[in-house]
């Protein structure tokens, strides 16, 4: 047993010796075959919520409704599942309610795919029902049970199927395709926020291009919010090298191919519930992408888009423009160490400078000329020392 499960078989211990039985279950178990790295173990358990809060000493109710608890041990933190069904769904989506049940098999029945309903032990030892080796060995994607039957269970699971065709370059395997085909408007169904949690990783995953491809292909991408209508812009996604983009420049990217002005691309982010920060930062990137079309990077440019930015920019251009060589991006970072000043409280000056030297009162000049000092002062034009400044400016007879 290797890290991270090693750390967590105190925590199957000690519900094992409370007389419960406690298994790793989900993608740690399939990401463990694939011998991938693994991100948090989830354990899955007979014990009922209010049980596993009896067992540990520091508990977090994150799901309770869902039968999940979140127990701190050791300085690590376990989400701890109840054995549970999901036996009536409503309307396509997610069942309001669950039933725990003390039966493994059941939990890992009600799972979405045959990869993910493994489950293991502390020893070590796979428990699989479904046959979870063999589609990884044969990188399938399948679903446990008939696949129409589950998509309309929850029809996230569509979405999924094809994420992680995204993460793990699988095939998704005939029925199941042909379901994900038939069943496709039942995204309509879902909340958005859970499909775009799902798009975000597909849009990041190694196998990208192919996941594009398909949710073209399966008319997926009808049902996406923005993108009804969006089939030849998508395709224009394809034509790029996409592997260098991290997931803000893909949506970056998405935006760039919808070939929509700022106001509709904000909509469209709406759309996909993205927080307020997010969308003003992709804004942004595509901002700067226009004026990096026009021509080089200005250090004002570089100053006032900062580094963030101005790096998503540079790579998004490189790309697009087919460049493969990504020097220029460490220059412009050069560039940018280099520049005197960052933020613009490091400026050597104060609005109260300005009226005093010029012994005006206040006005929109004053926020006129700090701009214009500013710009003069990341462009190297003047020194930024208050003395010197006031030569400058005394000088031009900037008032
Ligand atoms: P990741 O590595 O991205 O976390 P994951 O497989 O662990 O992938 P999660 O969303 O964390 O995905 O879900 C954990 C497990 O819960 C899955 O492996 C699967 O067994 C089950 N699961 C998640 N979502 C669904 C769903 N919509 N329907 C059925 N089972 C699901
Ligand atoms: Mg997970």
């Amino acid at each position: 047993m290797k890290e991270p499960f090693l750390s967590a078989v105190p925590v199957i211990q000690k519900l094992e010796s409370a007389g419960f039985e406690a298994y790793f279950v989900g993608g740690s178990v399939r990401d463990l075959l694939l011998n991938k790295p693994i991100n948090d173990v989830d354990i899955a358990t007979s014990a009922t919520p209010e049980e596993v809060k009896q067992c540990f000493s520091k508990t977090v109710d994150v799901g309770i409704e869902h039968g999940t608890v979140l127990v701190l041990y050791q300085n690590k933190s376990y989400e701890i599942t109840t054995f549970r069904t999901e036996a009536e769904y409503e309307d396509y989506r997610r069942p309001k309610e669950v039933s725990f049940i003390r039966n493994l098999r059941e939990d890992l029945q009600r799972r979405d795919f045959t990869m993910n309903a493994m489950a293991m032990d502390k020893d070590g030892n796979l428990i699989d029902p479904f046959d979870g080796q063999a589609a990884i060995k044969n990188k399938v994607i399948q679903t446990v049970g008939k696949a129409t039957d589950r998509f309309q269970e929850d029809a996230l699971r569509m979405m999924r199927a094809v994420r992680f065709v995204s993460q793990l370059s699988f095939q998704i395997e005939k029925e199941t395709l042909n379901a994900l085909v038939d069943l496709g408007h039942l995204l309509d169904k879902i909340a958005v926020e859970r499909k775009q949690a799902e798009f975000d990783k597909l849009l990041f995953g190694i196998n990208r291009k192919q996941a594009i491809q398909l949710i073209l292909q399966t008319n997926l991408y009808s049902y996406l919010p923005g993108l009804a209508d969006k089939e030849n812009n998508l395709k224009l996604m394809l034509e790029h090298r996409l592997d260098r983009l991290n997931t803000r420049e893909m949506w970056a990217l998405l935006g760039y191919c919808l070939k929509i002005e700022k106001k509709e691309m904000e909509e469209f982010l709406k759309g996909w519930r993205f927080p307020s920060k997010e969308i003003r930062e992709i804004l942004n990137i595509l901002h700067y992408l226009n004026i990096r079309f026009k021509a080089s990077w200005s250090s004002y440019d570089l100053y006032a888009a900062r580094k963030k930015t101005f790096v998503s920019a540079e790579m998004l251009y490189l790309v697009i423009s087919g460049i493969e060589s990504v020097d220029s991006i460490q220059d412009y970072i050069d560039l940018y160490e280099r520049l005197p000043i960052k933020e613009r409280s490091e400026m050597d000056l104060t609005g109260n400078d300005l009226i005093g030297w010029f012994n005006k009162s206040g006005g929109p000049w004053v926020k006129e000329l700090l701009i214009k000092v500013e710009e003069a002062i990341v462009e190297g034009t003047v020194g930024n020392n208050k003395k010197i400044i006031k030569e400058w400016l005394m000088e031009c007879n900037h008032n």
